[in-house]
This record gives C-alpha cells, structure tokens and sequence, in this order.
C-alpha cells in the first residue's frame, strides 16, 4: 500500500522553472513568430503606401481634369462679353451721351439701350462712364439700385480701361454689394477718349455649378483672397494671412466689402505632391471643419492652376480621408491575404512534412513487413523440412514398430517352439503308449476277428477308437498351440484356457507326480466363469511358460504343488488377476531383479534360452495387461501373477462368437 507516514518528505512535483519553460514558446518558435508579423507588417505598409499613392494619383488626376473643364468654363464666362465694348461703341448714342452728358432724351435712349443690350446677352449690368468715372446712363437706371449718377473712378477697372484700354475686376458692387467680374473698355482713342464702358458679370451660376461636385472648388485672387468657392463658407476668405499693405490696398479699391472680412483660413502647405498639387492642412476653427463629422485637423489634396488671361488660381481641394480609408482597407485586406497566404503556406508545409512522415513510416513498415516475411518464409522453410523429417522419422518408427513387431511375433513363436520343444518328450511319451497300445489292441481285433470272437473284436475296435480320439486331442491341442498369427483381442474365459494350457502340461504334471491345486486359499472355483480381453492363443502360451517353470523348479522338490488362483482384481474390478504359484525352491532376489532380461537362465546349457519370461511380458504387455514375480515368503515357492482387464460385460455374448470363430479357425486347419 502506498500511503503517506507521518514525517515522511511530501512527494515532489516538477520544479517549477522547468514546468514554466516547457509552456514557454521555443526560440526557434518565437523568431518564426516574429518573422511572420514582419512580413505581414511590410506588406501591410507597402500596400497602403501604394494604394495611397494611386489613391493620391486619381485624386489629383480627376482634379486636373475637373479643374480643366471648370478653368475653361470660367475663362468662357470672363471672354463672352469681350465684344460688347466693340458693340457699344458702334452706338452713335453712347458717344454723343459722353459728349453731350446732361442731354435727358439722349441719357434715356441710352439707358433703355443697355438694359435691351443687358438682357439679351445675360449680363449683370452695363453702363456708361465718362471720363472722371461718373456713371452716365446704365441698364439698371431704372432699379433702385441704379449706378447712373455713381462715380466709380476709384475702380481699377475704371482706371485701366482709361489708361490701358481695358480693365478687368472682381468684386463686390459697391452699390449693390454683389460681387461680381467687371470688365470695362475705353471709348474713343488717339487724345479724342470720351469715356470707359464697362460690363458686370455675375458669376452666381459657376459657384452653383461647383457645389454639385464633391471637390471643394475656389478661385482665389492674386493676393489669395478667395472669391468663388463651392464652400460659401470660404469667401471673402484668404488662403494665407494678408500683409497690411495688400489689405490696405483691397480696401482702397473697396474690393471685398469693409475691413476685417478678410479672415486666414489657415490652409498649411504640408507635401508637395506635383508641380501643381500638393497636401495641405486645415487647422481648426475652421468653418469648413465645423461642418463636418470630424472637427479636427483635415488634410487636403489641393490642386491648383493660373485662369489663363488672370493673375487668379483655380483651386481645388479633395478631403484625403476617404483615399486614407481605402488604403487603410488595402493594408487590412494585404494583411489578412498574406496571413492566410502565410497560414496556408505553413499548413501545406505542415502536411507535406506530416505526409512526408507517413510515407516513412509506410516504408518503415513495409520494410519490416518483407523482412518478417522473409524471416516466415525461412522459419517456413525450415519448419517444412523439420516437418518432412519428421514425417520421415514418424514412417522410419513405423517401419522399426513393424519389424519390432514382426520381430515379437517370430520371437514368440520361436518360444512357442521351444515350449513345444520342452514339452515334447512327455507329449511323445503320451502319444508312444496308446500308439503301443493300439498296436495290440488292432493285432487282438484281427485274431478275435479270424477266432469268429466278434464281441471282443468289437470291444478292442472300441478302445482303438477312444485311442485314437485321445491322440487326436493331443494332437490338435498341440497344433493349435503352434499356430502362428498376430494377437487379437477378444473375450477370453480364463478357466478354459487354464485347462487348455494344463492339458498340454499334463504328461508332465502326471509323470512328476505333480499335484495342481486350483484356487488356493477359499479352495472354491468362484471365478472360473470370469473372461479377460486376451488372445486365447498367447494367453495359453503364458500359461503353459508359467507351468512348466514351475514344473522345473519343483523337480526333485518333495513337495510337488502347482497352485492357480483365479480372482477379480481387489483394488480395481476392472482387472482379472491369475495367480500361478510352486512350491519349488524359490526365486532368489540376484535372479529376480534379472528375470525378465532376455537370454537370463539359470538352467544348465540346453535346459534353456533364458527367453521364456521376456517373451511372456512382452506378450502380457501386447494384451494390455502385466506379468510380476510376486516377493514370495522365505521357504516357500514362486509365485507369478498375471493382471489382464476384464471384458466388457464379462463378454458373455462375445465369448460365444470368439467360440464359433475358434471352431472355424480349427475346422480350416483341417482339425
Ligand atoms: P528359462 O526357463 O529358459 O531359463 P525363463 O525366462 O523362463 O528362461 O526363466 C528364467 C529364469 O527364471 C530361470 O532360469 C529360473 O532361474 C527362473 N525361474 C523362472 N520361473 C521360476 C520358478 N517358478 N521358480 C524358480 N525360478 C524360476
């Protein structure tokens, strides 16, 4: 059991640096790590630099492009009234007017003239200055906003006409507040001038055009004072502070309303980008930055060029956050790209390292499988040839059992010849005396025949008969001793072999004065009726080996008694036991230990083989049963006991067939 005793050290966990270090990435992990935002961080950078960039490229091009069309479309306005100081002057009217300016009549035809001359060519207005700049007649003489009696010598305009020819202007009116583009013409040359026509243009329509689009889109003057914008918000407005003397000089003109108008807008020039764009800032306050969801400093693509024909500068100004947000987006959509690219890259990698090992291990295996099959195919090999030499031992045993056999069955034969060897003198004695008898017994009949004795002839015949049948019991009890064949097992009654086997010993028994005591000890014949599993043939031939040992070792014994004692066996009913018992001289321990070895004999040369009782074991152990010499008392005889099984049944049934098949067996050999 495993517990903890008090006192004793508490089990140790991992110590704690290396636990941590062990869930720490590796080196190698990290720089790959480090590696891998790198990469996605330069191409994140670079793709928002380009996109940007082209961004940028598209703004300034669609701004170049649009301040293309709307410089032209300005420049258009500011030339479409350049014929109509031509026009005026080819009025004999207005010439007259400048000569005779207080003519009533005159001064009106003129006025109506202008105003016709005003609608149809869609000017702001057109009047008539004379040469000290007051307003003669003008189209708007009629509306209270009338510039007829207005002196406007203070107006370069005015001024460059008188001196130069023409003039041009942008401002606001000064009598009506509304800006406008003036532009004047003189009348008369050559020291013969009589005054300045002059044209006012609105410009309104430009401005309203403008504010459709999504630029902001101005026009500044030559001192950066704004005067159209899309942005209502920027006019009147300077693009950078003004000096006072350009302020002092605007309001001299009364160019732009009073003073103060003038507010900076606070454009801050931050990168160029071309000769005629670059990125500005707009700082707040700011009204074009309160009008928009980000009041905070807003950066600018400002393209600009000269109105040609003017000292003004078209300009306009795109909010760069959208081009900012759209490479912000290309940086992310970069990024993510090359994250998956990245990914998918470690992820093909991976695989093919993971396929790559597969495809070892599957070689590694297939490797190992040949060679295991290469090692079966030898173990197979070698187990088929142990097989087949096996075989052959098995059929060489086989051979050697068959000859062994063979063998056995001549030895037994051979002991059975020299049984009947052993047997013979006393066998011939028996057949010498009734052959004796017979001899006389026939030459008697023949004289009792001639002597007409016929009842003592017929009596002689009689004994000559019974004669004859006693010899040919002996005979045929000796034939069937001999007989050669196999072993067969079959039910066997003891009690007729034992008289069979005592009848061929019984010239012996007789002679030696032999007394055969059957079942010694109950003196009762109890068991005479047992049958065994035998063959009847080699059991006999035991028997009569037993008996005539016996016989033997009694001769020149006073006491001549064979003992034979028949009984199931006590510690197993299966078995059958016959005792054959002598009351010779014994069988000493040196001889018993040596009994059965073949050739052993203690019987003088030519007495016998010493293979008696080695063929009878033998042949006891060929019928599934045993032969001992019992441990015999001091003083007393030998004693065998023979141990066979019982028959089935006691084999009455079968006991009969063995019978009739005996009978057969001895009717073929013609007994
Ligand atoms: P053999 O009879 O030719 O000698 P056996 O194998 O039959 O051969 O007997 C071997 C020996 O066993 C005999 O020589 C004898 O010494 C001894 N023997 C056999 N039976 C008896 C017996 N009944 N009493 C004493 N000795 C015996």
């Amino acid at each position: 059991m495993n517990s903890l005793r008090p006192g004793a050290p508490l089990p140790r966990s991992p110590r704690w640096p290396a636990r941590i270090a062990s869930r720490l990435p590796s080196v190698s992990q990290t720089v790959k790590t480090l590696a891998f935002a790198a990469l996605v961080a330069a191409g994140a950078w670079t793709a928002y630099r380009y996109a940007q960039r082209a961004e940028t490229e598209t703004i300034i091009e669609r701004a170049a492009r649009r301040l293309d069309v709307d410089e032209s479309t300005l420049r258009g306005e500011l030339t479409r009234y350049d014929y109509l100081p031509a026009l005026l002057s080819l009025n004999p009217d207005i010439a007259d007017l400048l000569r005779h300016p207080t003519d009533a009549a005159l001064s009106a035809r003129v006025n109506r003239y202008l105003a016709d001359v005003t609608t149809d060519s869609q000017a702001a207005a057109i009047y008539v200055l004379d040469l000290r700049g007051t307003t003669l007649a003008a189209s708007n003489w009629d509306q209270p906003i009338s510039f007829v009696g207005q002196n406007f010598s203070y107006r370069p305009y005015f001024i460059d006409a008188l001196h130069n020819g023409t003039g041009h202007f942008y401002g606001l009116g000064s009598t009506s507040r509304l800006p406008g583009y003036f532009y004047a013409a003189r009348i008369g040359a050559g020291g013969r001038e009589l005054g300045v026509v002059a044209t006012k243009i609105s410009l309104d329509s430009m401005e309203a055009l403008w504010t459709r689009g999504d630029e902001t889109v101005l026009v500044a003057d030559a001192n950066g004072v704004v005067f159209l914008s899309s942005f209502p918000g920027w006019k009147y407005r300077t693009l950078h502070p003004l000096s006072a003397a350009a302020r002092a000089r605007i309001d001299a003109k009364r160019q732009y309303g009073g003073p103060g108008a003038l507010a900076d807008i606070g454009l801050v020039p931050r990168r160029r980008l071309a000769a005629n764009a670059e990125i500005d800032t707009v700082s707040p306050p700011n009204p074009l930055l309160a009008n928009t969801p980000n009041p905070h400093a807003m950066d600018f693509v400002v393209v600009s060029r000269t109105v040609a024909g003017t000292d003004w500068r078209i300009m306009s100004l795109t909010d760069i956050a959208p081009a900012r947000k759209n490479a912000r987006y290309a940086a992310l959509v970069t990024a993510l790209g090359l994250s998956l690219a990245t990914i998918g890259t470690l992820y093909v990698l991976q695989r093919r390292k993971v396929i790559a090992q597969r495809l070892a291990m599957r070689e590694t295996l297939e490797r190992m499988n040949d060679e295991l099959e290469r090692k079966v195919t030898r173990r197979t090999g070698a187990l088929a040839r142990a097989n087949k030499s096996l075989r052959n031992e098995i059929a060489q045993h086989k051979r050697t059992e068959a000859t062994l056999k063979a063998t056995l069955e001549e030895l037994v034969q051979a002991g059975k010849m020299a049984l009947i060897g052993q047997m013979s003198a006393g066998i011939t004695h028996e057949l010498n005396q009734p052959l004796a008898a017979l001899r006389t017994l026939s030459d008697n009949a023949l004289l009792f025949l001639q002597r007409g004795r016929q009842d003592e002839a017929e009596n002689n015949l009689r004994v000559i008969a019974g004669l004859i049948e006693r010899m040919g019991k002996i005979t045929a009890q000796l034939r069937r001793f001999s007989r050669k064949g196999p072993a067969e097992l079959e039910p066997v009654a003891v009690e007729r072999t034992l008289v069979n086997a005592l009848f061929l010993v019984e010239p012996r028994l007789r002679k030696e004065d032999v007394e055969v005591v059957r079942d010694a000890g109950d003196g009762s014949s109890a068991h005479s009726d047992l049958v065994v599993l035998a063959d009847a043939n080699r059991l006999e031939q035991v028997l009569v080996n037993l008996f005539t040992n016996a016989l033997d070792a009694m001769l020149g014994c006073p006491r001549r008694q064979l003992s034979i004692a028949v009984r199931a066996d006590a510690a197993d009913d299966a078995y059958v036991e016959i005792v054959v018992a002598d009351t010779g001289a014994g069988i000493p321990e040196t001889v018993r230990e040596r009994l059965f070895e073949p050739f052993f004999t203690t019987k003088p040369p030519g007495a016998g083989l010493g293979l008696g009782l080695a063929i009878c074991a033998g042949i006891m152990r060929e019928l599934g049963g045993t032969l001992k010499a019992n441990a015999a008392a001091a003083a007393s005889g030998a004693s065998f006991t023979l141990r066979l099984r019982r028959a089935p049944g006691d084999g009455v049934g079968e006991l009969a067939k063995t019978d009739t098949n005996r009978a057969q067996r001895g009717a073929a050999e013609g007994e």
